[in-house]
C-alpha cells in the first residue's frame, strides 16, 4: 500500500488528507495518508504534499525539525500555495534567511497578487478539466524552465504546472485545490502509481 503524508505544521492539512482520501477512494485505491511533524514520520513516504499556510513559517519548522535534506529526497510532491513557493528554484520578496527545497524550475513571486484581502475565488479552465478555485495571499509564478509543463493559466500567469526530473515528480498549484476538487489529488496520485 502507498503512503502519502500532508505536511501537518499549518495551513489546509485537514483539508489535503480528506481531499486525498477521497481522491483515493475516488480510484478506487487503497492508499494511506498520514500527517507529517517529524523527519521520522517522512520516512518511507512515496508522495508529500506541501499545504498552503505561510512558507516563511513552513521553512522555519521544517528546519527546527532537522526534516530539510529528507524532504528533498521524496519522490513525488505536490505543493498547493506555499506549498509551491516551497518547490521553486528562485522566489521573489522572500524574507532574508527564507529558503526552498529548490526542486522545480520555476520562479515566483510571494503574496503577488497583494495582502490578504486582496484574495479572490474564480473559475479556472484547466488542462486537466475545469473548476472553481481559490486564491489566498497567492503568489506568481513567473517564469518556467522548459522542463515545466504548464496546466492552467489564469489571465496570462501560470496557476498550475508540473515537472518530471528522471524519477521525480513535483506539480504545483498557485490556488488551493484542496477546498473545491478532487481533481487535482486524483491527478497527483495517478502520477504516484503511474496510470
Ligand atoms: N503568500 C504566502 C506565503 O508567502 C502563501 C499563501 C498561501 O499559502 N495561501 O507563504
Amino acid at each position: 500500500m502507498k503512503k502519502i503524508g500532508v505536511l501537518a505544521f499549518h495551513g489546509d492539512v485537514v483539508e489535503h488528507i480528506e481531499v486525498t482520501k477521497k481522491a483515493a477512494k475516488n480510484l478506487r485505491l487503497d492508499i494511506e495518508v498520514i500527517p507529517v511533524r517529524t523527519k521520522n514520520s517522512l520516512r518511507n513516504l512515496n508522495a508529500l504534499i506541501i499545504p498552503g499556510g505561510e512558507s516563511t513559517t513552513l521553512h522555519k519548522l521544517c528546519q527546527r525539525e532537522n526534516m530539510w535534506e529528507d524532504m528533498k529526497r521524496i519522490k513525488n510532491i505536490f505543493g498547493t500555495c506555499a506549498g509551491t513557493i516551497m518547490l521553486a528554484k528562485t522566489i521573489h520578496h522572500k524574507t532574508l534567511d527564507q529558503e526552498t527545497l529548490e526542486l522545480m524550475d520555476i520562479e515566483i513571486d510571494r503574496n503577488a497578487y497583494g495582502r490578504q484581502t486582496e484574495s479572490f475565488e474564480k473559475n479556472i479552465k484547466t488542462s486537466l478539466g475545469r473548476m472553481h478555485a481559490v486564491f489566498i495571499r497567492a503568489p506568481k509564478i513567473k517564469k518556467a524552465g522548459k522542463d515545466v509543463k504548464i496546466l492552467a493559466r489564469s489571465e496570462r500567469e501560470i496557476i498550475a504546472c508540473e515537472q518530471k526530473t528522471g524519477d521525480n515528480y513535483y506539480l504545483a498549484t498557485c490556488f488551493h485545490p484542496e477546498l473545491t476538487s478532487t481533481m487535482f489529488h486524483e491527478y497527483f496520485i495517478k502520477k504516484i502509481y503511474q496510470i
